[in-house]
């Protein structure tokens, strides 16, 4: 065995569903599937029923994060198609989130903006988290071009096209604080393998060419493209066979051993892990250096083939079904206690803990803010 440490992995992206879209998965079945996949933390996206773009919907879902999460987690605050909130509210919602998430581009959900607000977005959004962007290539200069404007600090999601590396290096030569993340089916996936995959290879943004995909891999081991992000989206079997399927695959439970083996073979220095999943993200979304009890520990020789049982993702499928990896996560500890263990998921929902303490006293601020106003106007 020749075991690999990797202290505090965190997934900047990640869809858990849970509330509304329990019958996709829940809070505690995917952050099993995170710890199984050697995760301690994940930062979970607003596209949600409800959509978490106001003091109720971050409300909702922290309390049910609280009651289910298995490992630690922290959510993003979502640019709400409705306008923003006042700049006393945003405040106060930005410091209970990891960062602001904008919608620039068709995808799961009701939180499509357009170019105007996504740029009034930009300007209003006081931090201390990043601007998170999910387009595809006809918004990314608007999205650089109104940062710099605003100097403001910003993420490119999922970054998926060889036009969109090339556009994120101007940027960074340009000295603009912009990092980005790319998913592991991006970098393993091209839009041939549709006709093989079907339903499995549909999702926002789409899969692109074998010279996007090289694109995404030198940006990767160049250091241009930051992070790896999952962009971790189940649905049911029968949500994505349907016409038109579902956006989005799983991609917790396969992204560090697909990692491990792109090492293996030569795609990526092995040392590199440690910043791709876990030192970039931390900065990107204000995060410390991991608790010294909080790591992964590897088995980077280890052979597999994914298969539908291996996966704790509710959904129980995934693209890469039939891989046949060299990497397996064989320990997670999360905060000095065994999270997952041979094959195993040791800890119980509602152990994960909020990285974002400010969370709590401000969303049950603005929960009183919201009741007392109601009351004064009553009387
Ligand atoms: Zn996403």
């Amino acid at each position: 065995m020749s075991l690999l440490r990797i202290d505090g992995a965190v997934d900047p992206h990640v869809h858990l569903r849970g509330m509304e879209w329990s019958h996709k998965a829940t809070f505690s079945s995917e952050t099993a599937a995170a710890l199984a996949g050697g995760y301690t933390a994940v930062m979970d996206m607003p596209n949600t029923p409800p959509p978490t773009v106001d003091a109720p919907g971050l409300a909702r879902k922290m309390r049910e994060l609280g009651e289910g999460a298995r490992c630690d987690y922290g959510v993003w605050l979502g640019a709400d198609p409705a306008g923003a909130p006042t700049p006393e509210t945003m405040t106060k919602l930005a410091r209970g989130v990891c960062g602001l998430k904008l919608y620039c581009g068709h995808t799961t959900g009701t939180l499509e903006i357009d170019r105007e607000l996504m740029g009034a977005y930009i300007k209003v959004w006081p931090g201390p988290g990043p601007l998170g962007l999910h387009a595809e290539d006809d918004m990314i200069g608007a999205f650089i071009d109104d940062l710099a404007r605003w100097r403001k600090r910003g993420h490119i999601c999922h970054i998926h096209s060889a036009y969109a590396v090339s556009r994120l290096r101007r940027a960074k030569e340009d000295g603009l604080p912009i990092t980005a993340g790319v998913t592991p089916h991006h970098l393993y996936l091209t839009e041939r393998d549709l006709d093989a995959l079907g339903p499995k290879a549909v999702m926002k943004p789409p899969l692109g060419t074998a010279a996007d995909r090289e694109a995404l891999w030198e940006g990767l081991r160049s250091g241009v493209v930051d992070m790896v992000e999952t962009d971790h989206a189940p649905h049911t079997w029968q949500e994505k066979t349907a016409q038109p399927p579902a956006f989005g695959v799983p991609g917790l439970d396969t992204c560090l051993p697909l990692l491990v083996t792109a090492a293996n073979e030569g795609r990526l220095p092995l040392e590199r892990l440690q910043a791709l999943v876990a030192d970039a993200p931390r900065l990107l979304l204000g995060l410390p250096a991991a608790d010294p009890d909080t790591f992964t520990l590897i088995d980077t020789k280890a052979r597999w083939t994914v298969s539908a049982d291996s996966l704790k993702t509710a959904c129980g499928w995934s693209p890469f079904e039939g891989f046949e990896l060299t990497g397996r996560v064989v320990k997670v500890v999360l905060r000095g206690r065994a999270a997952y263990v041979d094959a195993r998921i040791v800890l119980e929902p509602g152990f994960g803990a909020n990285l974002y303490t400010e969370t709590a006293g401000s969303v049950a601020d603005l929960g009183r803010g919201r009741e007392e106003t109601k009351a004064s106007h009553k009387t």
